[in-house]
C-alpha cells in the first residue's frame, strides 16, 4: 500500500492510500509523484510518500496554459488507474472543473 499526502498549488488535499503495487510477481515500494511546469520552472503539486523519493512529471501549471491538447493543472495519469481513483474527493472536482473549462475552451474555439 502507498500512502500519499497531497499538495497542489499550495492547498493541502489531505491524504489517500493506493494498493500495493505489484510487477513480475515483486511487490514494488511506492514512490512519490511532484508535478513540474516546464515553463515557469515550478514544482506546482507534490503526492509525497513518507521516507519515498519523488518521479517527476512534466506538465503545465494552470498559470501556464499551452498546448491545446495538454490539461494545464491537472494531476491526474492516464497510466495509473488506481491513483487517479484514489484521489481524494475534492482534487476529482478540482480535475472535473479543470476539464470543463477546457471544454468550454474548445466550445467557444470552434
Ligand atoms: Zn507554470
Amino acid at each position: 500500500m502507498a500512502h500519499y499526502s497531497l499538495v497542489i498549488e499550495g492547498r493541502d488535499f489531505g491524504t489517500f492510500d493506493t494498493p500495493a503495487e505489484y510487477r513480475h510477481g515483486q511487490l514494488y515500494p511506492p514512490s512519490g509523484y511532484a508535478w513540474f511546469c516546464p515553463q515557469c520552472g515550478e514544482v506546482w503539486a507534490r503526492a509525497a510518500v513518507e521516507g519515498r523519493p519523488f518521479t517527476v512529471w512534466t506538465r503545465r501549471c494552470i498559470a501556464c496554459p499551452g498546448l491545446r491538447y495538454e490539461f494545464a493543472g491537472s494531476i491526474i495519469l492516464d497510466w495509473e488507474r488506481e491513483f487517479n481513483e484514489a484521489l481524494p474527493r475534492a482534487v476529482k472536482e478540482r480535475e472535473m472543473a479543470l476539464h470543463l473549462a477546457w471544454a468550454e475552451q474548445e466550445k467557444e474555439a470552434a
